[in-house]
């Protein structure tokens, strides 16, 4: 909480983006000096920040709004912090350093954070705009989905990775039959390879799901709302909701109007800077060195990065680490870290165990872990995840190494 003292006319800071990115790096800020600034934020949503990685579990039924609320209105008040939430910023006049919202008020600030996070995909097929077509990305898309499940029974996701699986198995516990769409032969075909996306596929069709690969979308079918897909060789399948997750997009508009350098996201060097000495900018919104974001693991450095940078304690510089991923979805067990490809000069280690549904595939190159698909039995996912951010020479435990941790300690 803010201290009385120093209250004269402090700089201000104001927050583009109430949403993860931004509201951490206000936190790292805080951390390091709560009162240095007087600190605005504006958010899209009329909501305070919540954690928008377990929309998925909420969409599923395991969890409640309430819970996943990382800042409520309470919090904002008790820092100090002026929230304007549901009154998006639309313009931000670099030269008189001010920003306008929606609602015509406007701000001036000395330093500008801008934490517009991503826009989802919409495939723009004849249709997408029909009630029923929905995105996966706020509390609002939940809201919607939830509402769809109650009075509908056919949803179709297209998107087959980690976004769409979430979401056709929140919707599928919600009681609706779904169907997901994905247009290469193997789910989530980012992050795994071809053995465990089939498990993966087996694990979900055992649970309900139904999956149509090789499937390009010609068409959403229907008058006042979605009643169908349509696909390119002319087949349909009954769809009273449709929920596109086909990856997203930086939102970069209005740092694009206000002149900031942009390429695929606003360019940021290693403090998170812009090319605008006054505005930083962090989250999915950002390019950093030709690379975007979309998990939060990279988002968290950056905003401890940012948040040092702001409070004027600039020592730190952002480097990027791969990141592993999961999949929330309850009794589905994988993780996947760094380069599971491979490719010239790399070698893998294999272990299945069908029977107990077991997949292991670790990418090796030059004695080192490169990269590693876990499936049925991830407890060592975070010891080779380590292994792989310490470059560990792992000539020693070479033998042991698929066999986990545990075997390996001993063997060394
Ligand atoms: C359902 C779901 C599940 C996910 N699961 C995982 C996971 O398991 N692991 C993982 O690492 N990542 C996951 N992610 C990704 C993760 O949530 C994002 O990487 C993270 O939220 C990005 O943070 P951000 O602040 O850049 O963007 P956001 O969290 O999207 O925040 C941006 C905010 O800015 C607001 N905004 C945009 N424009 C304006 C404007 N002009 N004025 C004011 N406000 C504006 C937006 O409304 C939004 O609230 C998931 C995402 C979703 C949607």
């Amino acid at each position: 909480m803010k201290s009385p003292e120093r209250v004269e006319s402090k700089p201000a800071l104001v927050v583009i983006g109430n949403g993860m990115a931004g509201m951490r790096t206000v936190e790292e800020l805080h951390k390091l000096d709560p009162d240095m600034y007087d600190i605005t934020v504006f958010g899209a949503e009329p909501h305070g920040n919540y954690n928008r990685i377990l929309l998925s579990p909420v969409l599923a039924g395991e969890k409640t709004m309430d819970d996943i609320m990382l800042n409520t209105r309470e919090w904002y008040v008790q820092h100090g912090i002026t929230l304007h939430a549901g009154d998006p910023v639309e313009h931000i006049d670099r030269r008189n350093r001010i920003v306008r919202a929606r609602s015509g008020l406007e701000v001036r600030y000395d330093r500008l954070l801008i934490a517009t996070g991503s826009k989802p995909f919409i495939i723009p097929v004849p249709g997408h705009q029909l009630p029923g077509v929905l995105a996966f990305r706020d509390i609002q898309d939940v809201e919607s989905m939830l509402e769809a499940a109650r009075n509908h029974k056919h949803a179709v996701v297209i998107g087959g990775g980690l976004l769409g699986l979430e979401a056709a198995n929140g919707l599928q516990r919600q009681g609706m039959s779904v169907t997901v769409v994905h247009v290469t032969d193997a789910l989530m075909n980012q992050q795994l390879d071809k053995p465990a996306a089939q498990l993966l596929q087996k694990a979900l069709e055992d649970k309900g799901l139904k999956f149509r690969l090789n499937a390009q979308t010609a068409e959403i079918v229907g008058t006042d709302r979605a009643t169908a897909v349509r696909f390119k060789d002319g087949s349909e399948i009954p769809a009273d909701l449709v929920v596109m997750t086909a990856g997203v997009r930086p939102n970069i508009e209005l740092a694009k109007a206000a002149g900031l350098h942009c390429d695929r996201a606003i360019i940021v060097d290693d403090t998170l800077q812009t090319y605008d000495p006054r505005i930083y900018a962090v989250g999915e919104c950002v390019q950093h060195r030709s690379a975007t974001f979309g998990l939060v693991a990279p988002i968290w450095d950056q905003a401890r990065v940012c948040g040092a940078h702001l409070a004027g304690a600039g020592v730190r510089r952002y480097v990027q680490q791969t990141s592993p991923t999961r999949l929330k979805v309850t009794g589905v067990d994988l993780y996947s870290v760094g380069d599971f490809v491979g490719g010239e000069g790399s070698e893998d280690l294999v272990l299945r165990d069908a029977r107990r549904g077991v997949y292991k595939r670790l990418v090796l190159k030059n004695n080192r872990v490169t990269g590693a698909v876990l499936y049925g039995d991830v407890k060592d996912g975070p010891w080779y995840f380590g292994l792989i951010q310490n470059n560990t020479d792992i000539t020693s435990i070479r033998q042991t190494l698929l066999f986990g941790e545990a075997l390996s300690a001993r063997a060394a």
